[in-house]
């Protein structure tokens, strides 16, 4: 067996030792005898794996009392539509920053139950900066402010907590997990789990008590926080297997010393490969420094007409999976906490010699 570098965007790389643990685990879970895939949702021996899989994720984010942690469905999308539907509150307006694709996506939905206030956009920089923090308003009359942490497909990443006097809500998709969070700022976190959490399947969602309860009027039982919060995520049959194994990736962050691990681990692998690029004039990254993200490092070749060399050779040496996104084009690494440091370091080497025989 030879496992290579994956360098996808999501689903992405998870850590070899929680993939080892869920392969010994796979026929006979702790001596039940059966699969996690296998067992009944209510039984003892599944609700113990996700209660411990909430309380590992409280302790390692220091979430505190006052928010509830839900495990749904319907990915970060869903979470598009459930902001607006829950936190309008009667209020016909929602404030948004546009930062990317991603940010593009929330307004759209979000424009079906609300005016939308675009309150900065970066798209006349092609996506490649954050809004300068003391541009934004800190007051409005808003339900709430959302906006994206990390935009996925440039690679670009706030360094810093907008202020607002309403709830923010954060599309953590791409960035939970990888540093230290203050979670008291934010009225709600989201984050598809297919980066920094498990497999695909699962969605976790955590959000301030006094916030659920409000929900529009007429809309489905399962697009209601009330409904999931009222019944410990399991008002339905949860995705189980992709909560066991987030349960699992919680479980190998604390091992690595938690949030202010990863962040230590995770900055050195960004600095690196930053490092990298802009030592060289053959590759470059558009993105402003103080806005690059850890998590996902797009870089284009000098000779656009060497991308598909580049990728064919990096497959060959097992490094996989660095196609940029169609909207961008180039190389886009995506570094999220499971890629081992060993993968940044074969990555450069490649670059390297790629930049020397071609360059
Ligand atoms: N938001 C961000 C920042 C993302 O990166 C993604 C997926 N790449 C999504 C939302 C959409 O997530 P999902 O596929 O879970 O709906």
């Amino acid at each position: 067996m030879s496992r290579v570098f994956n360098f996808s965007a999501g689903p992405a790389t998870l850590p070899e030792e929680v993939l080892k643990q869920a392969q010994e685990e796979m026929l006979d879970w702790q001596g039940t005898g059966m699969s996690v895939m296998e067992m009944s949702h209510r039984g003892k021996a599944f609700m113990s794996i996700a209660e411990k899989a909430e309380s590992d994720l409280r302790e390692i984010m220091a979430i505190p009392d006052n928010y509830k942690v839900l495990f749904l469905q319907g990915g970060a999308s869903s979470q598009f539509a459930m902001v607006p539907i829950n936190l309008l509150h009667g209020n016909n307006k929602a404030d948004y920053l546009n930062t990317g694709q991603w940010s593009k996506k929330a307004i759209t939905e979000a424009k079906r139950y609300c005016a939308v206030n675009v309150v900065a956009s970066t798209e006349d920089s092609k996506f490649t900066t954050v809004p300068d923090q003391a541009s934004l308003p800190t007051s409005t009359d808003a339900a709430y402010f959302h906006y994206t942490p990390n935009e996925t497909i440039v690679g670009v990443e706030f360094p810093y907590i907008p202020e607002t006097n309403v709830p923010l809500v954060a599309d953590m998709s791409s960035t939970i997990l990888s540093r230290p969070i203050d979670v008291s700022k934010y009225g709600v976190i989201y984050a598809g789990a297919q980066k920094n959490i498990g497999p695909a399947g699962i969605t976790v969602v955590i959000v301030r008590d006094d916030l659920i309860g409000k929900v529009i009027d007429g809309m489905p039982a399962m697009m209601d926080y009330q409904t999931h919060a009222d019944a410990d995520s399991m008002y339905n049959t949860p995705p189980t297997y992709s909560w066991y194994l987030a349960g699992l990736v919680f479980q190998w962050v604390k091992d690595k010393g938690g949030l202010q691990g990863m962040a230590e681990i995770n900055q050195r692998k960004a600095d690196k490969l930053y490092a990298a690029i802009d030592n060289s004039d053959f590759y470059s990254n558009p993105v402003e420094k103080p806005a690059r993200s850890w998590m996902n490092v797009p870089f284009i070749l000098a000779n656009a007409d060497l991308d598909k060399q580049f990728l064919e050779e990096a497959e060959k040496v097992g490094l996989s999976t660095l196609k940029g996104h169609r909207s961008v084009g180039g190389m886009r690494a995506s570094i999220y906490n499971a890629m081992p440091e060993a993968g940044i370091d074969a990555l450069i080497d490649f670059m390297q010699d790629f930049e020397k025989r071609n360059g």
